[in-house]
């Protein structure tokens, strides 16, 4: 009893889950650039507050590609910690209640801003070119706007200078991860918001807090 295990450095944070009951869920890093892991976990010791947790972590494999390496323990399969997605990985399962459908997003969206179709290429080692249904200088600009969104949400860098393509730094493929960020790309301000909210919760909220 009172057995204190060290459960990682909390990176983020669902204060109220709306689909169980206002719990808290939380995300842990454990390790920090060599194959870190994350855990899904609460203190809530609600019945039914566990296979919650489990629906998110399996949530997380399914929408980010992120693999269970012991229990509830989530990795990318590269091994790069890719902090900034796995938050976002795990903010967008937390969104889910237990009947939605679970499964990754297509590289596709329709952008309402623009009302184009914005497709995303894998062209391989971690590279990524958007591609737009139109012409033009401001489907150029759409298209750029939409590939910074990506690198913002995802950490993803730049490709020899071009407006088009964006590339993880670790050089593998992550259809699913990316596919989940393109639906937050175009309107990437209002999530570096939610973020820096996320971020300020993060400090104000003690351990005490918790539940
Ligand atoms: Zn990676």
């Amino acid at each position: 009893m009172g057995q204190i295990v060290d459960i990682g450095k909390r990176v983020e944070l669902v204060p109220m889950d709306p689909h169980f009951h206002d719990i808290t869920i939380a995300l842990y890093q454990q390790g920090q650039d060599e194959n870190p892991l994350f855990l899904v976990h609460t203190y809530s010791q609600m019945e039914g507050a566990q296979k919650r947790i489990q629906f998110a972590v399996e949530a997380m494999t399914h929408m980010g590609n992120l693999v269970e390496n012991t229990h509830r323990l989530l990795r990318f399969p590269c091994g790069a910690a890719h902090q900034l997605a796995c938050r976002r990985t795990f903010l967008e399962s937390c969104k889910l209640s237990p009947n939605d459908p679970v499964e990754p997003r297509p590289l596709q969206i329709l952008d309402k801003k623009s009302r184009l179709t914005i497709t995303v290429n894998s062209l391989g080692n971690g590279i990524y070119q958007v591609m737009a249904d139109g012409e033009g200088r401001r489907v150029d600009r759409r298209i750029s706007a939409i590939a910074g969104g990506l690198m913002k949400l995802g950490e993803m860098e730049e490709v020899d200078g071009t407006l088009d393509k964006v590339a993880f730094p670790c050089g593998h493929s992550h259809d699913a991860l990316l596919g989940l960020l393109l639906v937050r790309a175009p309107n990437v301000r209002s999530i570096v918001r939610e973020q820096e909210m996320a971020a300020a919760r993060g400090i104000l909220a003690a351990p005490s807090q918790q539940n």
